[in-house]
């Protein structure tokens, strides 16, 4: 099985590459953000929960996320693997991730990260908001306080993977094709 995180800053491009490398390598997309927007679409129990967090552009609590992802990926058995979109985000759920992919026998294969520079993220979510219609990349304010979340709660987590060996960076900035092309070779070399 190829288990791939995808990491990177909100904006680095990390939905847009997962379309495309799912499609290649025939993968379950599993994107956090996606699922709980979902949810608060369909005014579900998560929804009502998450909501507050998304609006803010802040972490929804670890327990809730970690339960969210875990019943997902039972609802997968067989498949090829799996894209991480938007999971793992603090240590504690990359922790939960491993435990809980070793108790069914499977790992992180690895950790592809998107590596894009603050100023570049803030433009390029500022546009996104113009035509996505997500309210949370539409206040500066919020952009403001996923980048700083990131920064303080996700980041570290370059570490917990270099740790493992299983972390490769890739220049998030430019074409879309030649970035894709990157983190192929990243996963077909590795
Ligand atoms: P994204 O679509 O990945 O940018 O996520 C949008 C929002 O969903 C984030 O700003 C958080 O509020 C929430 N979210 C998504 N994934 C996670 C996660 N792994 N842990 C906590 N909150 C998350």
């Amino acid at each position: 099985m190829l288990n791939i995180v995808l990491f990177g800053p909100p904006g680095a491009g990390k939905g847009t590459q997962s379309e495309k490398l799912l499609a290649k390598y025939n993968l379950v997309h599993l994107s956090t953000g996606d699922i709980f927007r979902a949810n608060i679409k369909n005014e579900t129990n998560l929804g009502a929960l998450a909501k507050t967090y998304l609006d803010s552009g802040q972490l929804v609590p670890d327990e809730l996320t970690i339960k969210m992802l875990e019943s997902e990926i039972d609802k997968h058995q067989n498949s090829n693997g799996f894209i991480f979109d938007g999971f793992p985000r603090t240590e504690t759920q990359a922790k939960a991730l491993d435990e809980f992919l070793f108790s069914k026998n499977q790992s992180i294969t690895m950790m592809l990260a998107l590596e894009v520079e603050e100023n570049e993220l803030r433009k390029r979510l500022l546009l996104r908001g113009k035509d996505s219609g997500r309210a949370d990349d539409q206040n500066p304010e919020v952009i403001q306080n996923r980048i700083d979340e990131y920064n303080k709660k996700t980041l570290p987590l370059k570490e917990f993977y270099t740790s493992q060996n299983k972390y490769k960076g890739v220049n998030g900035v430019g074409e879309i094709a030649t970035i894709f092309e990157l983190l192929c070779s990243a996963i077909d070399n590795n």
